[in-house]
């Protein structure tokens, strides 16, 4: 099994560490050739996604990357790559891959309170840490997606075919369980 991370902007090193961690075999995306190299699953990680959008675009990878999340390709995305998959932003007009029927905030939290850990349960996996950074939450989910976090009252985690979305960073805090999760999955 190898996964693809998307690496051209943001905390993609991290997912890769994890993964070794994990010994699951992983390829960065960086450039549209190495969407040649098949895959099992796709990782989106954090970042802006302002610009993880822009560079995908103008790298022709968008597109293509698109077609396959379409086609049934497993995703984990985390804060940046939900706000790309979210089919509707709540404060932003853009859409990025569009492809999750959930409505995301981006910078719910503020920018000035916008870093924090917590530790919250996670549907399927138990309590793991929780770091977010300028992160987005989830305003609504369609009634086909699962919802697997909440933290205050927030949706912090949803689940809809093969893609699942989360707020926070599980590739910064050393628990891999949240990858353990997306490789059961695949
Ligand atoms: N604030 C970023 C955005 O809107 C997301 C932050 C993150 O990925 N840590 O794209």
């Amino acid at each position: 099994m190898r996964i693809g991370i998307v690496a051209v902007q943001g905390a993609f090193a991290e997912h890769g560490k994890l993964l070794e961690k994990l010994n699951a075999d992983y390829i960065e995306l960086r450039k549209k050739e190495d969407l040649k190299t098949a895959i099992d699953g796709l990782i989106l990680p954090g970042g802006e996604s302002t610009v993880q959008g822009k560079l995908l675009r103008e790298l022709d990878m968008f597109a293509p990357l698109k077609a396959e999340i379409q086609e049934g390709l497993p995703v984990l995305a985390t804060c940046a790559g939900l706000i790309l998959l979210a089919e509707k932003l709540s404060n932003d007009d853009h859409v990025y891959f569009g492809t999750m029927p959930v409505t995301v905030r981006r910078n719910a939290y503020g920018r000035q309170l916008g870093s924090f850990h917590t530790r919250g349960r996670f549907a399927h996996v138990g309590e793991i840490p929780m770091t977010f950074i300028r992160a987005p939450y989830i305003d609504s989910v369609s009634e086909d997606a699962e919802i697997l976090a909440q933290v205050d009252g927030h949706i912090v985690g949803a689940a809809y075919k093969n893609q699942m979305g989360i707020s926070f960073h599980p590739e910064l805090d050393c628990d891999p369980r949240i990858h353990q999760m997306f490789l059961n999955r695949i």
